[in-house]
């Protein structure tokens, strides 16, 4: 199939992008490089730099079969100071590049969502029909493109898949993550591993966990990239699909930080700080709609397994600086 994957310069996009092309698509990466990088597009697919505001002409031009939608701002803290970026940029953007697919007649979509559309939940595991109620505006920018996926389907017959992540980790096909402001825990306790920074700082040690710190689902890229190749020819025209993807196993950021200790032979000092606003006890999904409809089933699950592809990405890229 011809592709574009806007968002394709990043950590998840890049990955999925290596992905395709070993399947044999033919890629094109849409991504104004705001927080992208040129040299993390793998060989083979053609970068064009643009916004998602600007990406008729582009879309026009290529004329490509299906969209793969990675392009967004995804720091949940930044979404609580500057609002107006997130929905200008998560949802505006969005709407734009809908506008440019119904435009070039590309009415196939798979959409990066995200854990953070459920909130804090009443059950554990998460299922897709857990209430929506997102605690932060990162997550409800993510929701609200998600709703604007269904009335597209129902609208202008859309095939559509929203693919709601849960905590995505390590690295592959030489792709992993290169953030410029780092805040999620595995890249944070490698670089404490590697001495780049002195001590990582545990969110909170009194929750309601077997350790006291906060429990999450770490699925491997590699699993997630998967995924998305099994969910896009999947959607009917006029159908919009809603899949969890996670390990379905929770890992504390203890265990977390004991994985890194062991992966790379180095000591990690941590310190106990306080909880971080908005963030729940125990956050694990249960991915049993996409492995019942699709036949996903995650093979990379180990969590030594998780940080030891990360910690080999973080070094062969020198990302520890
Ligand atoms: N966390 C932590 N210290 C850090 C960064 C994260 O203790 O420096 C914890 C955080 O409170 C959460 C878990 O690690 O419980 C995963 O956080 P991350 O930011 O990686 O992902 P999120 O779950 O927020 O998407």
């Amino acid at each position: 199939m011809r592709v574009l994957v806007a968002g394709g310069a990043g950590y998840i996009g890049s990955v999925v992008t290596a992905a395709l092309l070993q399947s044999g698509h033919q890629v094109t990466v849409l991504d104004d490089l705001s927080t992208g990088h040129a040299d993390a597009v793998p060989e083979g697919a053609t970068l064009v730099r643009a916004s998602l505001h600007d990406s008729a002409p582009v879309l026009a031009d290529v004329r490509p079969e299906a969209v793969l939608h990675f392009a967004a701002k995804s720091l949940v803290g930044a979404s609580q100071v500057t609002p107006e970026d997130y929905w200008h940029t998560n949802v505006g953007g969005s709407l734009a590049l809908l506008e440019a697919m119904r435009a070039a007649d590309c009415r196939r979509i798979v959409f990066s969502s995200t854990a953070a559309t459920y909130g804090e939940p009443d059950e554990v595991p998460i299922s897709e029909d857990a209430p929506t109620r997102p605690t932060n505006t990162y997550g409800a920018s993510k929701l609200a493109v998600d709703h604007m996926l269904t009335s597209y389907a129902v609208a202008h017959s859309f095939a559509a898949v929203s693919l709601r992540y849960f905590n995505v980790a390590g690295a592959a096909y030489g792709c992993g993550e290169r953030h410029a402001t780092e805040t999620h825990v595995i890249p944070i306790a490698l670089q404490v591993a590697a001495g780049t920074r002195n001590a990582m700082t545990v969110f909170g040690e009194d929750y309601p966990t077997p350790d006291g710190t906060c429990i999450r689902d770490y699925v491997h890229v590699q699993d997630l990239a998967a995924a998305h190749l099994l969910a896009l020819p999947a959607p009917a025209p006029g159908e919009h699909r809603v899949y969890n993807l996670g390990n379905g196993t929770g890992f504390s950021v203890q265990e977390v930080v004991e994985a890194v200790r062991s992966v790379t032979g180095h000591t990690v000092p941590v310190v106990v700080g306080a909880r971080r606003a908005g963030d729940p006890a125990r956050l694990v999904a249960s991915s049993a709609r996409i492995r019942a409809d699709l036949g996903w089933a995650p093979e990379h699950t180990d969590l030594a397994g998780i940080v030891a592809d990360a910690w080999e990405f973080a070094q062969a890229r020198n990302t520890l600086v």
